[in-house]
């Protein structure tokens, strides 16, 4: 299994390398890769897992996160009631929106072990075409996702990883015209917990 000692963190050069395509039939390797990012990321949400392996919880990984260059990431997640679960192979974008947005509160990146501050400019929508690696049969399916808003940032997110960019180098201290992906309700007087 992937644990954090696995994960690099921005400062190691594969971080900003353009990954290379997944060769399609699928190797064995490639497909245990899969397996193990799709795993780690149920793993980081489960509380007695992530507790005992100290998992910090993620909503999506990418292969060169645990440097192997390689097109692929995996993401898992609920949002407005469904669940975003897949193992993206190879994926481009066929649409990206002009309309901006944003993460209220700034991303956060299981390869940046550092706080910041700032805002990252999104697509507000996007169309991705992939193949999507099925966990259950181990077999490679066509797939296109149209997605909008918090699911739309986290693909974008995972896929500038394939690109070698980290979100650290896209913040902004404010991002005028630009409307969040949602609003935050702001919590008073919560302890800070780091
Ligand atoms: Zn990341």
């Amino acid at each position: 299994m992937i644990t954090m000692r696995d994960i690099i963190v921005d400062g190691h050069p594969n971080l900003n390398k353009v990954s290379n395509l997944v060769k399609v039939p699928m190797s064995f390797s490639d497909k245990r890769l899969a397996r193990n990012l799709h795993e780690y990321i149920i793993n980081s949400q489960d509380e007695e897992i992530s507790e005992k392996y100290k998992l910090r919880a993620a909503v999506g990984i990418s292969a060169p996160q645990v440097n192997i260059l390689k097109r692929m990431f995996a993401v898992h997640f609920d949002f407005e009631g469904i669940l975003y679960s897949y193992v993206v192979i190879n994926p481009e974008y066929t649409y990206l929106s002009e309309e901006m947005t944003y993460l209220p509160g700034g991303e956060g990146c299981l390869s940046v072990d550092y706080d910041t501050e700032g805002l990252t400019p999104r697509h507000w929508e996007i169309e991705m075409k992939f193949l999507s690696f099925n966990l259950e049969n181990n077999k490679l399916e066509p797939k296109t996702l149209r997605l909008s808003g918090y699911p739309a940032i986290v693909f974008q997110h995972e896929y500038d990883h394939l690109e070698g960019i980290l979100y650290v180098s896209k913040l902004f201290d404010e991002l005028p015209g630009i409307k969040p992906a949602f609003e935050i309700e702001v919590i008073e007087n919560i302890e800070e917990d780091e």
